[in-house]
Formats: C-alpha cells, structure tokens, sequence
C-alpha cells in the first residue's frame, strides 16, 4: 500500500474527499486492515486513515508504542470532554511537518471491528488526539486545518500546492 501525500495533485484530491461508510464488514475489508497497519508500522506512523492509502472507506488504524493495533470501521465520536489537551501532530500525507494541535483531551468512540461487532471505548492523552487526527481524515480535515492560516500556508508552500484550491472540508 502506497501512502498518498499532499505533494501529489490527484493524491491531495483524495485526501479531501469524504470516504463513505463501509457497507459489509467482509474478508477483504480484513485484508484491507491487516495492509494498513502493516503500512502504518512500515511508515513509523501511529495512525492510518482509509483514503491516505487511496481508499474512501471509514476506516481507521492506530498503534501506540508497543499496543496492540486497534483497528475502526464506521467510527463516530459520541462524545467529547470540555478539557483541551495539545500534541504535537504530523501526519504521514504530510511527510517531515509538525504543529501544536488543541483537541478534546478525552473522548468515547463507537465503531466496528474487523468481526463485524460494535465497541465503545473511552480514550484520553495521545490516543485521544491520534482517533480525532484519523476519522479528520475521513472527513476530508487535515491537522493543518487546525492551524491558523498563516501557519496552514507556510507548510502547504512546501509541498508545491496552492492551499486556495483544496481549502479543505469546512
Ligand atoms: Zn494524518
């Protein structure tokens, strides 16, 4: 699996696009998740979205330090704490750049996994802000999204691209 990154025009395109829920929780919807976390471990990522591989499916991968993978199909955060907490971001679609991120410091998720059956989990600390950068991405939001404009500008100037035609998703 290849990552896409901003650099890319048709790559970018994808990467703000929406993905769409996944109907059938099937063998190559498992498939599909063992080449992510595969990938993710590969590119020294945390996190892994569907449409950063090319794939506009709600699907999300994560793996903290020596954690186990986890892996989200159809996501939704269901709640969300009033308490800010700020990471340090990067993102495999855009190689080589860091920012400070303000996001909620914890949250309860509801998905599917790979078995077909539903979950809750509550999160806090990094894995709460690594599941809001991955379903961002199904949604089309990237981290620098988050960032002023100014800060937003001077990253995507790296990459060649012009940020006025690929705003992002508001
Ligand atoms: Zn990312």
């Amino acid at each position: 699996m290849d990552i896409y990154t901003i650099g890319f025009e048709e790559q970018l395109k994808v990467l703000r696009r929406v993905a769409a829920p996944i109907k059938d929780i099937n063998e190559d919807v498992i498939r599909i998740a063992e080449n992510m976390v595969e990938a993710m471990v590969k590119g020294n990522g945390i996190g892994l979205a569907g449409p950063q591989v090319g794939l506009l499916q709600r699907i999300f991968t994560v793996k903290i330090a020596d954690g186990d993978p986890l892996i989200f199909i159809n996501p939704e955060i269901i709640a969300t704490s009033p308490e800010l907490s700020i990471y340090e971001e990067g993102c495999l679609s855009i190689p080589g750049q860091y920012a400070d991120i303000e996001r909620p410091a914890v949250l309860q998720i509801q998905a599917w996994n790979t078995r077909g059956r539903p979950f809750t989990l509550e999160a806090s600390g990094l894995l709460s802000t690594v599941i809001q950068h991955e379903l961002d991405h199904l949604n089309g939001v990237l981290f620098i999204d988050h960032l002023s404009e100014r800060k937003r500008k001077k990253i995507l100037g790296k990459f060649d691209v012009d940020p006025d035609r690929y705003p992002g998703v508001e």
